[in-house]
């Protein structure tokens, strides 16, 4: 058997990329695989997916396995087919925490120096004047500041981060709120090359050279069953109680936007 050197896992290793989440919760798997940090949520929703009409447009899931002690969730890289890829990574919804987050927040409204600080940064002006005096600011309402920059609230999606294909990465777009600028983003992101605007309903955008475009869902850590009796629309806006995410209407709004590409 012949070891092509661009065929070894190493070499693959090389091309993937992390656009989102904590740096670190990522570890290569075997042949074409990855190890994402254990969760409990996603854990369960990877279960229930399995069979479900949608488990054709997720990562192929592999159970959990255990790597220097901690837990991981084993599924299918999603780049090993492509050749220097171009990801885009679209985190959909109209919010993106869970109402239960808010709510644990607020039951401890610590005030946080840390949070001040990170709303400082992006934003001198964010802090109420209450706030810079006491140089803090409590969690939830850090959160909800946060949604209010970027096209999370305007659109039902955002950018989280973009890899070229000249490998170079960008996640500077907590900030990109605009349809203009976001449909500027898609335009670089798909090189002008019209033949690959191909859209499902999905989160990770892949695409490379040969004109090989792929979308998938990806990231369930904050997937959950709703209480029995209670149904989603995904499309009306969200008010704390309802639950309502606003994936649908993300999801609209995204296609919209990609078609625009084409309508020029
Ligand atoms: P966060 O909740 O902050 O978004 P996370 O830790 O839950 O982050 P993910 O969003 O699932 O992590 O993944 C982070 C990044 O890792 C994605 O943006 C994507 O670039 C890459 N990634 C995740 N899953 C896969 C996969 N199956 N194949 C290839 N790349 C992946
Ligand atoms: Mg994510
Ligand atoms: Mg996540």
């Amino acid at each position: 058997i012949v070891n092509w050197p661009f065929l070894s896992p190493q070499r693959r290793n090389l091309s993937w990329v992390q656009l989102a989440g904590h740096k670190g919760n990522f570890k290569a798997g075997g042949e074409g695989t990855i190890l994402k940090k254990f969760c409990k949520n996603e854990e369960l929703c990877f279960e229930s997916l399995q069979g479900d009409v949608l488990q054709d447009f997720v990562p192929g899931y592999y159970g959990v396995v255990e790597r220097d002690g901690d837990p991981f969730l084993h599924m299918t890289d999603l780049l090993v087919n492509f050749d220097r890829p171009s990801v885009m990574d679209c985190k959909m919804g109209v919010r993106t925490y869970l109402e239960e987050e808010l709510v644990r927040a607020r039951e401890r409204p610590k005030l946080r120096r840390d949070l001040f600080d990170k709303m400082l940064e992006v934003d001198s002006e964010a802090p109420s004047p209450q706030e810079h005096l006491q140089r803090a600011v409590t969690k939830p309402r850090y959160m909800q500041w946060r949604e209010t920059l970027s096209s999370t609230h305007t659109l039902g999606f955002r950018i989280e981060g973009i890899k070229k294909a000249d490998g170079t990465c960008h996640t500077d777009f907590k900030k990109t709120q605009s349809k203009e600028d976001i449909t500027q983003v898609f335009r670089d992101f798909a090189t002008n090359n019209t033949n690959i605007l191909v859209i499902g309903s999905s989160l990770l955008f892949i695409h490379d050279h040969t004109e090989r475009a792929e979308v998938w869902l990806i990231d369930f850590g904050k997937t959950t069953a709703l209480p029995e009796g209670q149904t989603l629309n995904h499309s009306i806006p969200w008010q704390e109680g309802n639950r309502e995410d606003g994936y649908m209407w993300g999801l609209d709004n995204l296609m919209r936007t990609l078609g625009s590409l084409t309508n020029k």
